[in-house]
């Protein structure tokens, strides 16, 4: 071979590696990218997993991009599960950290659960920030600020409204990050205090338009349910503590509602013009009837989820060093 025509082949090596290389930053590029809009859509991330497995230590993703991984790869053989987007409000008192506790490791007993935490506070917290990575559960971690006129003063904490400026900051995120007939779930507002049995969990997946259930110690009652007709199984009424006539007699705790549904409905949010203590009821009538309700855990008749509320401790000293 001629010296020109190796140096030619040489270069031509070069060339074609510099060429590789591009390609693989080109596709390192795109993946990552991806990774950032957190999918439910398994059947479309499944090639995109295994390239991703084979060349994770190249790419250095992130903890939640690893974690995503994980949990892909635990789905893999549950492709038809829907996701639960489960929204927490959350905010900063002595029992936080144990509420947040709680309810991640309830979740972490709970398959293809996507946990919306959106924290009232002006910004992200590192409290809720650790316990978030901590977890390694599928998170978008928002914060929204309730307006200090919203803000209760104890005494008159049953007449404002709580979490409404949380929900809607995560009903926004899931229009603007997910899409209609593509992503598939169900959307479920987890307040942060309350006693969660993992089976609801499975109800809550069976939702095809709205699902509701009985929830425990709400409304000066053991329990508050709906009634249904014995006839056609149907809702026809509601066990309640409060104003039962109301068109959707249900605490917070107590529905679900599909992700198709909440994304065909943009214009449904929380506000704080609804009616004191109407915030569930008004907030359904975007979606459904009484007689479209889907009556879950065993026709209405099993407790899944309970309104429990912490006392606020008695702290008289503070240890310093410890984050509670
Ligand atoms: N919450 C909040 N900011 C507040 C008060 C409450 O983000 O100023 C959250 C709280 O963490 C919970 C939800 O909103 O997840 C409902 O609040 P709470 O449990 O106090 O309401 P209740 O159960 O008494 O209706
Ligand atoms: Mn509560």
């Amino acid at each position: 071979m001629k010296l020109s025509d190796r140096l030619y082949s040489f270069y031509a090596g070069i060339k074609m590696k510099k060429l590789g290389m591009y390609f693989i930053t080109i596709c390192s590029i795109i993946v990552i990218w991806k990774l950032t809009v957190i999918e439910s859509g398994v059947d479309r991330l499944q090639i995109l997993r295994e390239a991703l497995d084979l060349h994770k230590e190249e790419l250095q993703l992130s903890q939640q991009q690893l974690i995503l991984l994980e949990h892909l790869e635990a789905n893999r053989d549950q492709k038809s599960v829907p996701t639960i987007y489960a929204i927490t409000p959350t905010y900063y008192r002595y029992v936080q950290k144990a509420e947040l506790t709680r309810i991640s490791q309830t979740l972490k007993l709970v398959p293809n659960v996507h946990w919306i935490v959106v924290e009232d506070a002006e910004e992200k917290t590192n409290l809720v920030r650790n316990l978030i990575l901590e977890s390694k559960l599928i998170v978008t971690h928002l914060n929204a600020k309730t307006p200090p006129f919203e803000k209760f003063k104890d005494k008159e904490r049953w007449k404002k409204h709580r979490g409404v400026e949380q929900r809607n900051a995560a009903l926004t995120w899931l229009r603007n990050n997910l899409h209609l007939n593509i992503d598939k779930g169900v959307v479920y507002f987890m307040d942060d205090d309350n006693t969660y049995n993992i089976k609801l969990f499975q109800e809550i997946r069976k939702v095809k338009k709205v699902g509701v259930w009985p929830v425990g110690l709400v409304g000066g009652l053991n329990v508050e349910t709906p009634i249904l007709d014995s006839a056609t199984g149907k809702v026809k009424g509601y066990r309640s503590g409060w104003k039962p006539n109301r068109p959707f007699a249900i605490d917070m705790a107590g529905f679900a509602i599909n992700l198709d549904l909440m994304l065909a409905k943009p214009n449904a949010m929380f506000s704080y013009t609804m009616e004191k203590g109407l915030q569930e009821s008004e907030f359904l009538s975007y979606f459904t009837t009484k007689e479209e309700l889907e009556p879950l855990a065993d026709n209405c008749t099993k407790v899944y989820v309970w309104h429990t509320r912490t006392e606020k401790p008695n702290v008289n000293g503070v240890v310093e060093g410890f984050e509670v």
